[in-house]
C-alpha cells in the first residue's frame, strides 16, 4: 500500500491545523483532508457580495502581545506565522438592569458593579478576584503546551513539577468546576449572574459545570494592567490563512472538499482513510479532528466497543441561530464591535433564544465590508435545541418557516440599537442548527460535548485504536479556541514525541 503521508489529519478545524502544522514543523509529511470547500471548521470565513463574513469566534485574547498564555499564539509563534490583530478595550452588554458598556480588565468592570450595585457589591467582587489570583497564577503556571498528550500523566506532572510547588494549594481547584468557588464567595446576583454569563460564553455550560482553569485563565487576563481583547485583521479566516501557510511552509498540504468517510483498519490499527468517493489514502498515523459523534461514525461498530459507544453516547451542548447581516452603516459612528444582550436572568443563562451575541468586526476593520458598511455576525450562544428542528428539512416551508419566527429574537434585540435595521440590509442570511451541521459536519450542530467540569476532564487525545488520535473541541481540554489550540499541540505531541515537544518549549521559552 503506497502511503499518501505520515500523518492524515481529518478536518481542518482550528484543532486540526494546529495538530498538522506543528507535526510538519517537526519535519513529518502530512496531509489534512477537509470535507468543506473552506477550511476553519467552526471558525472559518466566506465572503458574499463583497462582506467577508464570520461563522464563528468572535471573542479573541492574548493574540496581540507576546508572552501570551494563549496556546494558538504560542503555536502560530512556533510556526512563524504573526497575525495583525486589532485591541479594543470594551463592550456593550444588554441586560435586565439596562444597557452597560463594560470595560475589560478588572477596573472596568469594577465601575459598572459600584455603579448599578454599590460599595458592597463592589468590595464583594473585590474579594473575589483576590480569590481567584493564586488560582490564576497556578494556571498560568502550567503552559498547556507543556503538558504530556495523555491526560492520564498530568496528575503526575501536577505533583512533579518544581515550578509548581509554590502553586500548590490553588492547583487542586483547577481540575474542578467553577461553580463551587463562586458559591462561596459571591452572594450579589449581579454578580453570579454575570459570571455565569462568561462561563457561558466560554463553555456553553453555567458557571456549576464550567472548568475553573478556564475561568482562572479568563479572570487573569483580566487582572493584567494592560488588559484588551483582540480582534485578527481579516477576521477568524486570517487566522485559520496563518495556520494552513503554517502548514504549507514545513511541507504539509491541506485537500478541501475531501469528505472522508471512513477510517480503514488492519486488525487494531489504524492505516488510512477511505474518502466518500471511495479513494483510499494510507499513512502511519490518523487524527480525528471531527467530533466525537463523527470520530466514532468512521469506525466500524466492531472497533473499540465500549470507547466508540461511549463517544457516540456523549452528551451535547446546544446548537445555535445565526443572522449574518451586510448592511448601510451611514449614522451609526458609536457602535461597539461587540454586544451581548440577555433577556431575563431568572430563566437561566442557557434558556433558549435568552442570550445573543452581536458581533460587528467592520467597526474594527473597515476591509471587511464595502465602504460605508458593515458586516455582521449575531448568534444565539449554544442555546438553541435541536429537538426544535430535529424533524425538519433545510429548504422546507416549514423550515423557513420556523426559521424566521425563531431568528427574530435578532431583529427585536438589533432594532433596540438600530431602529431602522430591516432597511438597511443588503444582505440578510439566518442560519439554524441545520445549517451548522450542515457545514461544520458536526453532530446535531452542537458546540460540542457538555460534558460537565464537576465530573471530571474531557477524553484525552489519544483513542484505543493504535495510529489514530484525535484532537479538537471534543478533547480535553475542552471548547474554545485556545483549548482545541491545546488539544491540537497535544496529539502533535503523541506522534513526534517528548524530544520534539521539550524543542517546541525551548523555542517559545516556555
Ligand atoms: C457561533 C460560534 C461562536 C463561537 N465563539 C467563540 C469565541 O468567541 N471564542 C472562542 O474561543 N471560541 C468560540 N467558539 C468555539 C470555537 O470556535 C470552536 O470550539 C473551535 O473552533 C472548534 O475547533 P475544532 O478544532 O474542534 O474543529 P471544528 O471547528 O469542529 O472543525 C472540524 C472540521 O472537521 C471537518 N470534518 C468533520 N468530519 C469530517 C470528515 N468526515 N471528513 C473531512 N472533514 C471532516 C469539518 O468540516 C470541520 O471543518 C464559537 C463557536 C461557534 C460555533
Amino acid at each position: 500500500m503506497p502511503k499518501s503521508a505520515e500523518v492524515i489529519v481529518i478536518g481542518s478545524g482550528i484543532g486540526g491545523l494546529c495538530c498538522a502544522g506543528l507535526t510538519a514543523r517537526a519535519g513529518r509529511e502530512v496531509l489534512v483532508l477537509e470535507a468543506h470547500s473552506q477550511p476553519g471548521g467552526a471558525a472559518h470565513g466566506f465572503e458574499r457580495q463583497g462582506y467577508c463574513f464570520e461563522s464563528g469566534p468572535s471573542l479573541w485574547s492574548g493574540l496581540s502581545r507576546w508572552p501570551s498564555s494563549n496556546p494558538l499564539a504560542q503555536i502560530l509563534r512556533a510556526l512563524d506565522q504573526p497575525l495583525d490583530v486589532f485591541t479594543y478595550n470594551d463592550w456593550d452588554v444588554l441586560c435586565p438592569e439596562g444597557h452597560l458598556r463594560v470595560g475589560v480588565g478588572g477596573d472596568g468592570f469594577e465601575r459598572v458593579v459600584e455603579t448599578l450595585r454599590g460599595p458592597e457589591a463592589l468590595a464583594e467582587w473585590q474579594r473575589f478576584t483576590e480569590v481567584l489570583q493564586p488560582i490564576a497564577s497556578a494556571a498560568d503556571a502550567l503552559p498547556l503546551l507543556a503538558l504530556p498528550a495523555s491526560v492520564d500523566g498530568i496528575g503526575p506532572l501536577l505533583r512533579r513539577s518544581g515550578r509548581l510547588v509554590q502553586h500548590l494549594p490553588a492547583i487542586r481547584y483547577l481540575s474542578g468546576a467553577f461553580g463551587p468557588l463562586v458559591d462561596r464567595h459571591l452572594q450579589d446576583p449581579f454578580l453570579r449572574h454575570w459570571v455565569d454569563l462568561l462561563c457561558f460564553l466560554i463553555s456553553g455550560m453555567p458557571m456549576a459545570d464550567t472548568n475553573a482553569a478556564a475561568m482562572a485563565t479568563l479572570f487573569g487576563e483580566w487582572f493584567d494592567p494592560q488588559a484588551c481583547l483582540d480582534f485578527p485583521q481579516g477576521g477568524s479566516a486570517a487566522v485559520v490563512n496563518a495556520l494552513v501557510r503554517g502548514l504549507n511552509v514545513n511541507g504539509g498540504s491541506l485537500r478541501l472538499g475531501a469528505r472522508v468517510h471512513r477510517v480503514l483498519l488492519d486488525g487494531d490499527r489504524a492505516i488510512g482513510v477511505e474518502l466518500s468517493n471511495g479513494e483510499r489514502l494510507y499513512a502511519d498515523v490518523v487524527v480525528s479532528n471531527a467530533d466525537a459523534w463523527g470520530t466514532a461514525g468512521l469506525l466500524p461498530e466492531r472497533a473499540s466497543m465500549a470507547w466508540s459507544q461511549d463517544r457516540r453516547s456523549t452528551p451535547a451542548c446546544h446548537s445555535f441561530l445565526h443572522l449574518h447581516l451586510g448592511f448601510d452603516a451611514s449614522g451609526l459612528e458609536d457602535l461597539p464591535i461587540h454586544t451581548v444582550w440577555v433577556g431575563d436572568w431568572e430563566r437561566g443563562i442557557d434558556a433558549d433564544r435568552n442570550a445573543v451575541v452581536v458581533s460587528i468586526p467592520s467597526v474594527l476593520d473597515p476591509s471587511m465590508a464595502p465602504e460605508g458598511h458593515h458586516v455582521m455576525h449575531a448568534y444565539t450562544p449554544a442555546n438553541e435545541p435541536w429537538e426544535e428542528w430535529d424533524n425538519l428539512h433545510r429548504g422546507t416551508e416549514a423550515y423557513q418557516e420556523q426559521r424566521g419566527r425563531r431568528c427574530q429574537v435578532f431583529w427585536d434585540v438589533l432594532e433596540q440599537r438600530i431602529p431602522d435595521i430591516r432597511n438597511r440590509c443588503s444582505v440578510v442570511m439566518e442560519g439554524t442548527p441545520l445549517t451548522h451541521r450542515h457545514y461544520l459536519s458536526t453532530y446535531r450542530g452542537s458546540y460540542g460535548p457538555r460534558l460537565s467540569a464537576a465530573k471530571g476532564l474531557f477524553p484525552g487525545v489519544m483513542t484505543p485504536i493504535k495510529g489514530l488520535l484525535q484532537c479538537g473541541s471534543s478533547c480535553f481540554p475542552g471548547i474554545g479556541i485556545p483549548p482545541v489550540a491545546a488539544s491540537g499541540a497535544m496529539a502533535s505531541h503523541a506522534i513526534t514525541g517528548r524530544r520534539a515537544q521539550r524543542e517546541l518549549l525551548r523555542s517559545l521559552d516556555l
